[in-house]
C-alpha cells in the first residue's frame, strides 16, 4: 500500500548557478524531491573568472564542486548531464544519461556568448564564459609573450602585443584593467631583458558613448580615467565589423592588427529543446510571468540570466543579467513551490537592487550602492570584501584571499601556466 503523504513532489532543476544554488538552498530538507543537473560537476563563480583568464586566480578558487553541496542534504540528488530537451506533455527532461520526470520543472541555465550571428567573429574571438575558455585565455596571452620574444619585426609585434577587449561592461573593462597590469608588472618583471613592455597595447573597443553605461555618468567617467591611467586605449562609439584572426576591422574605418580578441560584448539565454518558440523573447531569453512561469506551462519555471520577466515597471526590458537577480528570482519560486503544497497563494517578483561595483586594476573601482557613488580605494576594498563574502565555500574565501594578497605585495600574476588541452589521455 502507498502511502500518499509520503509521496513528495519532485522537482528539476536544470543548472546549478547561482540560481540553482539558490534553489537548493531553500529546497533542501523541505517535502520535496530535487534532482538538480549540471553539465558540470561545480558551481563556477563568474564574477572572478577575468582573475583566472590573467593568471591572478587558480581554477579550483572560484569552482565548488555541486555535491560538497547536495551531499549534506537529505531530499536534493545531484546528475551530472547535461538537459537536452524538455518533453512538456510527458513531464519529461531529457538528457544524455536518460529521461527523468518532474512536477515541477526550473530552468536556470545561465547565457552563453552572444556573436550576434557573425560567423567570423564566432570563429576567431576568444570568449570568457567557462573555466575552460579562462584558461585558453590565459595559455594565449602567455603564449603571445613567449612569440613575442622570438619574433621581433614591428609587423609581428604589432600582431602578437596588441591584445583587443570588446565590450566595455564589466567583464570588458575588469579584463582590460587586468591586462594593463600584465603589462605593467609581469612583463616588466620576468620578460625585461627581451621583450620592450611599452610594445604591448591593451584596447577597449565599446559601441556605446561610454563604458561602464549602466553606472552614473560620473562613475564611466571615473573608471575610463582609471582605464587612461593605466595605458588601455579606449574606442568609445566604436564597432567591430570583422576579424580573420589577424586583422580587426573597425566601423571607423580603423583596423588592429592583432593576434588576440576577447569578446566580452553580448550574451544570450542559453535555452534547451522543447520550449515553444513563441515563450523565447528578447536576448534568447525565456519569457516568464511575475512568478517565474513561463509563458503558456504551469509546472515549467525559468530563473537568472536565461530568463526574460517583462512585468516588473523598473524593468520593462527584463532585469539585468547578474547574480542577484538569479539569486532573488530563485528564492521566492523556492517559496511559492513551497507555499503551493499548502494551498497559499504565489508572491511576485520585485527585484531588490543592492548595487553594482566593477574594479578596474590594483586600488581602483566604482561602487554605486542606494544612492552613495564610491570610486578609487575605498571601492576598490569594498569590491574586495564582498566578492569574498559571497564567495560559496570557505576554502575559495581562503584561496582568493591569500593570493590577492600575495599578489598585491609581490605586483605580480603567479598562476602563469600554459596548459593546452592534450590529445592522448597517456600524456
Ligand atoms: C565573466 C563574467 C563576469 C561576471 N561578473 C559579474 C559580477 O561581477 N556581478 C554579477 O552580479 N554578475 C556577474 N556576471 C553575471 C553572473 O555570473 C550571472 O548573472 C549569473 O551567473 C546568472 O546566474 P544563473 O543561475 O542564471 O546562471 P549561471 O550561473 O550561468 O548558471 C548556469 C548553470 O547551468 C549549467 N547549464 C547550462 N546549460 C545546461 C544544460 N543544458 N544542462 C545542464 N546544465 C546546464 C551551467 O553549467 C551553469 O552551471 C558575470 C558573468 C560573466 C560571464
Amino acid at each position: 500500500m502507498i502511502n500518499s503523504e509520503l509521496i513528495k513532489p519532485k522537482v528539476i532543476i536544470i543548472g546549478a548557478g547561482f540560481g540553482g544554488l539558490a534553489l537548493i538552498n531553500k529546497l533542501k530538507n523541505k517535502p520535496v524531491d530535487v534532482t538538480v543537473f549540471d553539465k558540470n560537476n561545480y558551481h563556477l563563480f563568474q564574477p572572478l573568472l577575468y582573475q583566472v583568464a590573467t593568471g591572478g586566480l587558480s581554477p579550483d578558487a572560484i569552482a565548488y564542486p555541486v555535491r560538497k553541496i547536495t551531499g549534506k542534504t537529505n531530499n536534493v540528488s545531484f546528475r551530472m548531464a547535461e538537459g537536452k530537451e524538455i518533453v512538456a506533455e510527458e513531464n519529461k527532461v531529457r538528457t544524455a544519461e536518460g529521461d527523468y520526470y518532474y512536477d515541477h520543472l526550473v530552468i536556470a541555465t545561465g547565457a552563453q556568448t552572444n556573436f550576434f550571428g557573425n560567423e567570423q567573429l564566432e570563429k576567431h574571438c576568444m570568449q570568457l564564459k567557462s573555466i575552460n575558455t579562462a584558461l585558453d585565455i590565459r595559455s594565449d596571452i602567455l603564449e603571445e609573450f613567449e612569440k613575442g620574444v622570438t619574433h621581433n619585426t614591428d609587423e609581428e609585434l604589432k600582431h602578437i602585443l596588441n591584445f583587443v577587449v570588446v565590450g566595455g561592461g564589466p567583464t570588458g573593462v575588469e579584463l582590460a584593467g587586468a591586462l594593463a597590469e600584465m603589462k605593467r608588472n609581469v612583463i616588466k618583471a620576468d620578460y625585461g631583458k627581451d621583450l620592450d613592455k611599452e610594445k604591448m597595447m591593451v584596447h577597449l573597443i565599446e559601441s556605446g558613448s561610454e563604458v561602464l553605461g549602466t553606472f552614473s555618468d560620473s562613475l564611466s567617467k571615473k573608471a575610463m580615467e582609471a582605464l587612461g591611467e593605466l595605458g588601455v586605449k579606449v574606442w568609445l562609439n566604436t564597432r567591430v565589423e570583422t576579424y580573420d584572426g589577424k586583422t580587426l576591422q573597425l566601423n571607423n574605418g580603423n583596423n588592429i592588427l592583432t593576434d588576440t580578441v576577447i569578446w566580452a560584448a553580448g550574451v544570450k539565454g542559453k535555452i534547451i529543446n522543447g520550449i515553444d518558440a513563441t515563450c523565447i523573447g528578447k536576448g534568447g531569453r525565456i519569457k516568464i510571468n511575475d512568478y517565474m512561469q513561463v509563458s503558456g506551462y504551469k509546472n515549467i519555471y525559468a530563473v537568472g540570466d536565461v530568463a526574460i520577466m517583462s512585468g516588473d515597471k523598473k524593468y520593462p526590458d527584463g532585469h539585468p543579467m547578474v547574480a542577484p537577480v538569479a539569486q532573488q528570482q530563485a528564492a521566492l519560486l523556492a517559496k511559492n513551490i513551497l507555499a503551493q503544497l499548502e494551498n497559499k497563494p504565489a508572491k511576485g517578483f520585485s527585484y531588490f537592487d543592492k548595487g553594482s561595483m566593477a574594479t578596474i586594476g590594483r586600488h581602483r573601482a566604482i561602487l554605486e550602492a542606494f544612492g552613495i557613488r564610491l570610486s578609487g580605494i575605498l571601492a576598490w576594498l569594498g569590491w574586495m570584501a564582498l566578492h569574498l563574502m559571497i564567495l560559496v565555500s570557505f576554502r575559495s574565501k581562503l584561496i582568493v584571499f591569500t593570493n590577492w594578497l600575495w599578489n598585491y605585495i609581490t605586483y605580480q600574476r603567479h598562476i602563469r601556466l600554459i596548459i593546452r588541452p592534450s590529445d592522448s589521455k597517456t600524456n
